[in-house]
């Protein structure tokens, strides 16, 4: 088994990179953050890591609602 390339997504809360699996997904729809919780929604993914501190940054950080 080639282990390979780990897909690496960046907190939006702190910029710390992860694998995907460790972070959480959010969705801009109509300018509002909504969590994705089954990984399958469509739209513009937006990750965080599941610390509050990060999500609070997120929720605050307006560069990610007009990226959309
Ligand atoms: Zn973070």
């Amino acid at each position: 088994m080639n282990r390979g390339h780990v897909p690496q997504r960046t907190c939006r809360g702190c910029g710390r990179k992860g694998p995907r699996a460790g972070l959480l997904r959010f969705v801009v729809i109509g300018g509002r953050l909504v969590e994705d919780q089954q990984g399958g929604m469509p739209g513009k993914g937006v990750y965080c890591c599941d610390q509050d501190v990060c999500r609070e940054r997120l929720a605050k950080s307006k560069k990610v609602l007009k990226a959309d």
